[in-house]
């Protein structure tokens, strides 16, 4: 969905809180002016950038809430925010959302606090997808890694050399306005040629420590695939420690892909329980394979589980193949599998968790940076790297820094290419 910016004059509302039972819950509502009828039943009006507790009458109940008032422009979005901190219960959230839109005020869409924040100047598109990962990274370690981008750190190294490339490019130009006395060209070809090897040296440098993530990266997911009966249901449910799907001697009960996280040292994967693969007459079945089929796909890590008893000779993509019920078997015999496990009995479990931990260790000796960024700094490495050579040296290299400023003026978001944006702004969750 995109993100619609024709209507950035609406108020608009969005839950900052996970919806569910918690202390409490809080609703921001924001616009350029806020309905007078909603600003004075909180009595709002003539109180600038305010806290206050209040017992406030919604539509069927009331609630005591605290108010926090902050004015146009110190705010996030850098309009008028009201935060409206109620007892966090679903139904009074539900009753405050229907409150707010008696007064015309909508919700919002996914990241469009960020992008009002943007477009109003409060924040630069770096910072914008910084908090997107942020609010998205499942371990510390990604976290860590991403403390440079996060941090504005990474904006400085790209600053300066944005800087170096404003400052060389003033030096073309003015080159180009003399070019004809040729002792002069001389001399100030071997500086650009110094000063573009040195912009070439800093891009490079930030792309040997920086790696491009995506919101995948964040989450891994494994996926336990393999035939009807091998026993993924029963594994799935001792990996997540509950009953969640249902395990049956009847082949093809698992129809949609049952999910759940899990905690693995500190990073959190999601795992995936699968239809069983096979030929079927039955079509919701076959509907239930298909979405194995894009699970797999998708999958970081796909654990492929079989039968000890029936072991099959050729297999999908799979980077764990486990032979299951080995408490069935005779254990002195020799299986091809990578791991031998009883999902019954839990034996063997904790050797596939530590495979799936390898497999998901997250390389924290780079740091991170969304893919958007990482792109316009490789683009702008390859245009100077060529740019080093060729004939008509001066205009070329002046073309090729005006090409390299572009997109690195682009990484702060020096345009207004809507479509871009509503691609970054669509990844963030509502109510931010
Ligand atoms: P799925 O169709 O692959 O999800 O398989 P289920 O988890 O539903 O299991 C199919 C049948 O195999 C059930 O009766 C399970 O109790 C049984 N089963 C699963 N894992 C084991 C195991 O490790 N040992 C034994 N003996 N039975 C198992």
């Amino acid at each position: 969905m995109a993100v619609a910016d024709n209507n950035r004059t609406d108020s608009i509302y969005g839950l900052a809180t996970p919806l569910g039972r918690s202390a409490i819950s809080v609703i921001r509502v924001s616009g350029a002016s806020l309905p007078v009828g909603f600003m004075s039943s909180l009595s709002l009006s003539n109180r600038p950038n305010t806290r206050f507790v209040k017992t406030i009458k919604f539509k069927e109940l009331s609630d005591q809430c605290l108010i926090l008032y902050f004015k146009s422009p110190n705010s996030y979005t850098g309009e008028n925010i009201v935060e409206i901190h109620c007892h966090g219960n679903p139904v009074i959230v539900t009753e405050i959302f229907e409150w707010l839109e008696g007064f015309g005020i909508r919700e919002a869409e996914p990241g469009e606090f960020s992008k009002r924040a943007y477009l109003n100047e409060r924040i630069t598109l770096d910072q914008a997808e910084a908090i997107s990962f942020g609010i998205e990274a499942g371990s510390l370690k990604d976290l860590a890694s991403m403390d440079a981008f996060r941090s504005g750190k990474l904006a400085k190294k790209i600053e300066k050399i944005l800087k170096a490339c404003e400052g060389m490019l003033i030096v073309l130009e003015s080159q180009l306005d003399f070019s004809e006395e040729e002792d002069v060209d001389e001399v100030k070809k071997e500086e650009i040629i110094i000063g573009l090897r040195k912009i070439s040296t800093d891009l490079n440098e930030i792309l040997k420590n920086y790696r491009p993530i995506t919101k995948k990266q964040l989450k891994p997911k494994i996926v336990l695939a393999g035939k009807p009966n091998v026993g993924k249901s029963t594994l799935f449910n001792y990996l997540v420690g509950d009953n969640v799907a249902i395990v049956s001697d009847e082949p093809g009960t698992t129809r949609d892909v049952v999910r759940g996280d899990l905690y693995l040292d500190g990073v959190e994967v999601e795992i995936g329980d699968t239809a069983g693969i096979r030929k079927t007459p039955s079509e919701v079945e076959r509907a239930g394979i298909e979405k194995t089929t894009s699970a797999v796909e998708e999958a970081n890590v796909v654990i492929w589980v079989s039968d000890l008893s029936d072991l099959e000779v050729s297999r999908p993509r799979c980077e764990i193949w486990v032979g299951n019920k080995l408490d069935k078997t005779n254990k002195t015999s020799s299986f091809i599998c990578d791991l031998l496990i009883s999902a019954k009995t839990g034996e063997g479990v904790d050797l596939l968790i530590n495979e799936v931990k390898k497999r998901v260790k997250i390389d924290d000796s780079y740091h991170l940076v969304s893919e958007r960024i990482y792109k316009k700094v490789s683009n702008s490495a390859e245009i100077i790297a060529q740019s080093l050579g060729g004939d008509d040296f001066y205009e070329k290299a002046a073309q090729d820094l005006r090409d390299v400023l572009v997109l690195i003026k682009d990484i702060y978001g020096d345009f207004s290419n809507e479509k871009i944006l509503d691609e970054i702004f669509q990844n963030f969750c509502i109510g931010k």
